[in-house]
Parts: structure tokens; sequence; C-alpha cells
């Protein structure tokens, strides 16, 4: 049997026994989870995850995050792309983080409260490289996960690393992930490098919940007609492919970019994650 006529309705993988199968979940037992602290409770942990840099990654956790407080529900942002860090500038979030020596203090949104961690709250500027090695930043990784003190929180996104580096891969294996958004665009080229996200995805425990498709079109001022960019989407064949769903179609969209380069994506309007956020509801804790 190929991947794509996978027949198990959870992606989980048990009691399948087809042999070979490049999606099969085997994270080695030992590897224990990390947690966060004693007085942090977080309903559901959800990455966000794309096989490049510049496709949307950032830019889909943090709406994302708008419309989920926008519904109410208690959210962090986790900024897992240490050497790419920009959730604090769409966000608008320019404190420092502090912490003692037992936590760390997440930067808190203005208009909803979205908790926000970054290694940007922490650098003297934010043009600062992050020179240090791959062991150092799954290091601060892990602890930003388990030291920070995230409080109550309904959910919690990591916006990862990009691609299928060591650092993406310590955050699958030590963090209790309920499931990974993969953020795409029409591109081959994207597509491509997403799919080895995915399958890195499949070869830990964590389950890809669906594709985002970014800059899947613009919409023409004058008619609304969607312009395609591209002959064919590629985001649909890989979905196809591994038997997702694109939970969202975003425009490529000249006010959207002037939102999130002005770092006001807490003024975004828009709805296109509803079926993501019904998604995520339905999921059940595992465990
Ligand atoms: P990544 O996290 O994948 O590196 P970002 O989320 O930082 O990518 O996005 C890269 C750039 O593209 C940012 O300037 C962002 O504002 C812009 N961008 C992303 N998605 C869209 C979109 N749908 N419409 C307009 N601009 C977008």
């Amino acid at each position: 049997m190929s991947d794509n006529n996978c027949t198990d309705p959870k992606k989980n993988c048990e009691g399948c026994d087809v042999e070979n199968c490049s999606l099969r979940r085997n994270t080695p037992p030992q590897i224990q989870k990390k947690q966060p602290g004693l007085s942090s409770h977080i309903r559901k942990i959800v990455g966000v995850l794309s096989g490049k840099g510049g496709v949307g990654k950032s830019f889909v956790t943090t709406t994302l995050a708008v419309e989920l407080a926008r519904k109410g529900f208690r959210v962090g942002i986790m900024d897992a792309d240490i050497t790419g860090p920009s959730v604090p500038r769409l966000l608008n979030v320019h404190d420092r983080a502090y912490g003692s020596d037992k936590e760390i203090y997440p930067c808190v949104t203005e208009k909803y409260g979205i908790k926000v961690i970054s290694v940007n709250l922490m650098l003297e500027s934010e043009d600062t490289p992050v020179l240090w090695r791959g062991p150092i930043v799954s290091g601060i990784v892990d602890q930003f996960f388990t030291d920070t003190l995230w409080g109550e929180l309904d959910y919690l996104l990591i916006d990862m690393p990009p691609g299928t580096s060591d650092v993406a891969l310590t955050v699958l294996q030590d963090i209790p992930l309920d499931g990974l958004l993969m953020v795409s665009t029409p591109s081959r080229l994207v597509s491509m490098v997403v799919s080895k996200a995915i399958v890195m995805a499949g070869k830990t425990d964590v389950p890809v919940l669906g594709l985002v498709d970014n800059m899947a079109y613009v919409r023409c001022e004058e008619c609304g007609h969607e312009i395609h960019l591209y002959k064919e989407d590629d985001c649909e064949r890989i979905a196809e492919t591994y038997g997702l769903p694109i939970l969202a179609r975003l425009p490529l969209d000249a006010e959207l970019s002037s939102l999130s380069d002005e770092g006001k994506i807490e003024e975004y309007e828009g709805c296109f994650h509803e079926k993501t956020i019904e998604l995520l509801e339905s999921l059940k804790k595992e465990g």
C-alpha cells in the first residue's frame, strides 16, 4: 500500500501493519516529553510548521492566534524560530521578557492579551543575530516551553523553526504537541520541502492536522475574482498525496502584508481559520 492510500482515519498507525510506510510514527519510547511548570495549564499545543522560511508561518501563527483570542480563548505563542524570530514584530510586542532563576515571564499583547515568548524579547536589539549552535538553540526552545510562566492557556501555538532542522526535530520529539499545521503555498518548490516536513512529522508521534495554503490567490479589487498566480496549486497535490485537508486558503494581500509590516496583526479582521479552529476544538486531549 502506498502512503496516499493510508486508510487509518486517525493517522496514528495503531493497528496498521503496512511495512516500510514513510508516514509510520516511530518515536522511540524512551524519549520523555517535556512538561510546562506546575503553575501552567495548557489545554492544547499546536505547532505551525513550513518547509522554508518566508512562506508565512509566523503570519499564519499570529492570525490564527488573533482569531482564537477573538473567540475568547486564552492564547500563547512560543516563537521557536530562534534564528528568524518575527512574532514580536508582527504583534507589536517590544517589552523585554524577564525572568527569575526559576521562571521566564512572557510578554503580553495589548489588545487580546496573547502571551508571547521569543528570543527577540531577550536580545539587546531585534537586529542582533543569534549565532548559537544547534544544541544550544534546542536547549533554549525546551526552556521556553518548560520555564515560561504560561498560566492558564486554551491554546499554545508554537511557531516552529522552518524545515527539517534538528531544532524542528527537538520540538517534535520533546514537546507534547497535539498536532501540527503545515503552511505551504501553491509553489512546487515550497510544497516539495513541505512534503519532507510531513514525512519528518510522520516519523515522530505528532499528527499533521492539515495544510494552510498561504498566498494561494490574489483577489481582483475591481470584480472580486480570484486570480491564481500558478497554473496548478501544488498545495492541493500535497493534500491529496498525504490524505490531508486544506484547512485554510489565504490570499496574497497588500492589506495583510501592511498589517504585518506595521506590527498591527491584532487589527486583523479576517476569518480564514474557522475550519482550523473547528478542528482544533474537536481534538480530544490524549492521555
Ligand atoms: P515565515 O514565518 O514562514 O518565515 P512570515 O510569516 O514572516 O514567513 O512571512 C514572510 C513575509 O510575507 C512577511 O512580510 C509577511 O507579512 C508576508 N506575508 C505572509 N503571508 C502573507 C499573505 N497571505 N499576504 C500578504 N503578505 C504575506
